[in-house]
């Protein structure tokens, strides 16, 4: 019978060891306490941050070490993963595969579930106010636009004006 599919750490390329968590399973390296999370389990940790946050210890003795900024692959199908805060102000930097799941250094789990348990695990709301800032952006720059120039034509002006009044008259018709 084949092994499962030998996933091996983005860092060390030592392969990982299944370190169950709870109900979840996880891969860590014995090397660098780096710990892989697939997409559904990823999912069930977020949604019971409660649950797994007294099961992930604190730090190691030692600080973790401060490797360069760099681009690692996905253990699962090796192409790299891209970087990010997590939940975009935690300060917790996590590489994730979109397509297979995600990659904590070590320590880097606990920090998030940390962080999910006290904020929650969506980003805060900024969208909505940034829509209303993009939409006054927009606003501001059509009414530029349709602002005629001193040196347009005068008569495509009052042309727009008619216009304008035919298109009111007939609302008020339909009204
Ligand atoms: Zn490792
Ligand atoms: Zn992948």
């Amino acid at each position: 019978m084949a092994d499962p599919v030998t996933l091996s750490c983005p860092r060390c390329r030592k392969p990982l060891q299944e370190r169950p968590l709870g109900p979840a399973d996880l891969f860590m390296c014995a090397a660098c306490e780096g710990l892989w999370v697939d997409m559904q389990t990823w999912g069930h940790i977020k949604t019971h941050a409660e649950d797994f946050a007294p099961l992930l210890s604190g730090p190691s003795a030692g600080d973790p070490p401060s490797e360069p900024v760099r681009y690692v692959p996905c253990p699962a199908c090796q192409s790299l993963m891209n970087r990010t805060n997590f939940a975009q102000r935690s300060g917790v930097i996590i590489d994730y595969c979109k397509e297979h799941g995600t990659w904590f250094d070590a320590d880097e789990l606990r920090r998030v579930v940390e962080y999910i348990r006290v904020n929650g695990p969506e980003p805060a709301r900024t969208r909505a106010s940034e829509s209303v800032e993009a939409r006054r952006a927009a606003a501001r720059g059509s009414a530029g636009l349709s602002m005629p120039s001193a040196d347009s034509d005068s008569s495509w002006g009052l042309l727009g004006f008619e216009l304008l009044v035919d298109a009111f008259g007939l609302l008020l018709d339909l009204l």
